[in-house]
């Protein structure tokens, strides 16, 4: 099948009983027993809910993996793949890190004597440096936040499978439509449904996906042993949302490619970051693996002042200052004073996060009225 119909479809089945057509929210903490050991496949909800299965079922479908699960948030997604390493075991992941996961692997998981490296992985030699008998997982995340460098999948599954290692890549800025990380040779994909999936900023929820059977064994087991398991309504929602991610992410990067051109030409910005610009360092390998360059986009301005950056991010309109990304509605956030306000001013400047950084989640409305929120914004 292809990708529309497996959004449509896929996992979901019209209901046995009343036939009700959408997948019903159900809303329960157990199920009935015919005798001892004697049930339909569900037990208990934390183990197994039907509705949250048929969104695992259809996440799955999405990436070309056979086992899907969901949780109660994407951190608790990329919780559940760390639990499955030891103490003393190595990972090595990028420098430009989404930050939540930066903060789990240093606070929380460092103390528990697993190894963390971060490095520049637009260069495969800067991973392959870092790999040793105890590399056990490479951390990938591309389009990374906010500077939209991108990661070559495949040449770091060929690094992985080197070290013997697992290749687990953050697939939340690309989505399914538009990047299938495990056809390029990934182990496992994380998911913050949070965003693209579910795509009304209505939902917090995680998900990972898998077509190694220990993974999948792994990955059942702490979800239901850790129980950061997400519930049925919101798994209603997201299977809803999903139903139109090809539609959405289609006019994302309609969208993106306007409002990243528009900002290309206007003469109070200096920079725009945007993998679809044929001079973008890392533009060949999107084009190879992605289908489109989506709706993420952050710009810097000539002069670096920050007072302007919040003037702009306060003037606009049609466009929300929030945190978060994905949604139908246009976001715009200032890194340097939200996401990325833990980060040391050094540090940060090395990854480009200036203090004029302006980080744009591009929704589904009209190009035209977004551009004309920019243009008074930024005049
Ligand atoms: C938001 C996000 C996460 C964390 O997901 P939550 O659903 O907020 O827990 C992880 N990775 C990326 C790239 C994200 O944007």
């Amino acid at each position: 099948m292809k990708f529309a119909t497996k959004a449509v479809h896929a996992g979901v089945h019209p209901d046995e009983t009343t036939g009700a057509i959408m997948t019903p929210i159900y809303q329960t903490s157990t199920y009935v027993q015919e005798g001892v050991g004697n049930h339909k496949g569900y037990a208990y909800s934390r183990t197994q809910n039907p509705t949250r299965h048929a969104l695992e079922k259809n996440i799955a479908a999405l990436e070309n993996a056979s086992y899907g699960a969901c949780f109660a948030s994407g951190m608790a997604a990329i919780d559940c793949i760390i639990k499955m390493l030891n103490p003393g075991d190595e990972v090595i992941s990028t420098n430009d890190l989404y930050g939540g996961s930066y903060r789990l692997f240093r606070t929380i998981f460092e103390k528990y004597g697993i190894v963390f490296h971060f490095v520049g992985m637009s260069d495969t030699a800067e991973v392959q440096q870092k790999v040793n008998e105890n590399t056990r997982l490479i951390w990938v995340e591309t389009p990374t936040n906010p500077m939209m460098n991108i990661v070559d999948i495949e040449a770091m599954s060929k690094v992985a499978r080197k070290a013997n290692a697992w290749l687990c890549v953050d697939n939340t800025f690309a989505t399914p439509y538009l990047q299938n990380p495990i056809d390029l040779g990934a182990d496992v994909v994380m998911h913050s449904v949070t965003k693209y999936l579910g795509g009304h900023s209505d939902v917090v929820m995680g998900a990972l996906v898998t077509s190694n059977d220990e993974i999948a064994k792994e990955m059942y087991r702490i979800q239901n042993s850790s129980g950061a398991v997400t519930a049925p309504m919101d798994s209603f929602l997201v299977l809803r949302g999903i139903k139109t991610l090809h539609l959405r992410v289609q006019r994302h990067c309609e969208n993106g490619e306007r409002v990243a051109h528009f900002l290309r030409k206007h003469p109070k910005v200096e920079s725009v970051y945007w993998p679809g610009f044929e001079d973008h360092p890392n533009h060949e390998v999107a084009r190879k693996q992605m289908k489109g360059f989506g709706g993420m986009i952050s710009f810097n301005l000539k002069g670096n002042k920050l007072d302007e950056a919040t003037e702009i991010v306060k003037k606009v309109t049609v466009f929300s200052l929030a945190e978060s990304l994905g949604g139908v509605e246009s976001l715009i956030g200032h890194p340097v004073t939200m996401t990325h306000s833990a980060i040391p001013k050094k540090q940060r400047e090395k990854m480009g996060v200036v203090d004029s950084l302006i980080r744009l989640s591009v929704g589904v409305e009209d190009a035209d009225d977004l551009i004309a929120d920019l243009e008074q914004a930024l005049a």
